[in-house]
């Protein structure tokens, strides 16, 4: 048994973002600048996205998102069940109605078959999720989507670094979100960033500074202007240089990072490959899995103890777990306005339970 506590997703840190963070500010700028546009820039190419914009976090990319698509109210979108809660707020938050269906019962990723039978005339985006870092079946879901004219939006939360069909998520040129919270792969603390098409990016990076024509960064800058202009009312979901500088050296470290996570997944599957309780993780031959989460399912058959009483014995044994995700349908507003129950969500629902 392990003598110390294994936290669930402690960061990768060393005297580097240290170092990094001292170095921001020491510089006199503290918020949006000079290291949020070049993390961005860097964030782009290193995913080969048109173009990307940094966060306050991935669920104020995810609303931007939303927002640079022109959804709004009357429009529904579709979101999976098997998520985190963020997904699915950002659409009630621009007005809009979430229509939460069920998952592919091997990678828990949305169902391309769910979508096709979910859509309307109403339906404006379909959110997926690459659940746990594993990408969904990105050809399918964007030949449904382009068919009906309605916008994929990716929550890429876990899929730093993940590839589908050797194109890096984000590089598929849809507006993906991805989350630098304490817990994900790349972490600043709280950030995100939205990446997209040029046109999407820069209506985005209007809306995420309080919908103001110039940034401070430009205003207060020796060349700067203090004159600006409100098109629209904006939000406050702008990246600080503080996040970024943790941001560049983290993303620096992605490939090492990478590397590790490769090898933990290939040590579990290697070491629980003869264990009857447990069933492992998919990871199909065509991706490159971000491993941002390790997901074993039990088999309730040949364990004489539940879920829960599992994840306390892996806590009492020094290691911690969690249960990702209680997925939506068993969220109390949204089996409220929106219907879903374990009859609309069975795959997702058996996942869980
Ligand atoms: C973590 C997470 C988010 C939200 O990320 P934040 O950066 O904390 O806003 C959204 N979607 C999924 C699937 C997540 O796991």
């Amino acid at each position: 048994m392990r003598d110390e506590f294994l936290p669930f997703a402690p960061p990768f840190y060393d005297e580097r973002e240290v170092a990094a963070v001292a170095e921001a500010l020491r510089s006199g700028w503290i918020t949006t600048g000079p290291r949020t546009r070049d993390f961005e820039s860097r964030f782009a190419a290193a995913c080969a996205a048109p173009a990307a914009l940094g966060c306050s976090s991935c669920t104020a990319g995810l609303h931007l998102a939303l927002l640079g698509a022109g959804v709004g109210p009357g429009d529904e979108v579709i979101v999976p069940s098997m998520t985190f809660c963020a997904t699915a707020n950002v659409v009630v938050h621009v007005g809009a109605r979430p229509v939460i269906v069920d998952v592919c019962p091997t990678t828990l990723c949305i169902a391309p078959a769910a979508i096709d039978a979910a859509m309307n005339e109403r339906t404006r985006a379909v959110m997926v999720v690459h659940y746990a870092g594993h990408p969904a079946e990105l050809d399918a879901l964007q030949a449904v989507c382009r068919a009906r004219g309605v916008t994929l939006i990716e929550d890429a939360a876990h899929a730093i670094g993940a590839r589908y069909r050797g194109v890096a998520i984000g590089g598929a040129g849809n507006p993906a979100a991805f989350s630098f919270y304490a817990t994900k792969n790349l972490a600043t603390g709280e950030g995100g960033m939205l990446t997209g098409q040029p046109a999407l990016i820069e209506r985005a990076r209007l809306l995420a500074l309080h919908g103001m024509s110039n940034d401070a960064w430009k205003r207060y800058d020796k060349a700067g202007s203090w004159q600006y202009d409100v098109p629209q009312p904006g939000f406050k979901y702008n990246m600080t240089d503080v996040q970024a500088a943790l941001g560049l050296v983290q993303l620096d470290k992605l490939p090492v990072m990478q590397a590790r996570r490769r090898a933990v997944a290939a040590r579990y599957a290697a070491g629980l490959a003869d264990c009857a309780a447990v069933s492992l993780p998919p990871c199909a031959g065509h991706v490159e899995h971000a491993w941002h989460l390790y997901v074993i399912r039990l088999r309730r058959t040949a364990l004489c103890i539940d879920r829960d009483r599992f994840v306390e014995e892996l806590r009492r044994r020094n290691i911690g777990a969690s249960v990702h995700f209680i997925p939506l349908h068993r969220q109390s507003y949204y089996r409220r306005a929106c219907g879903v129950d374990a009859a609309t969500c069975p795959q997702a629902d058996a996942a869980f339970h």
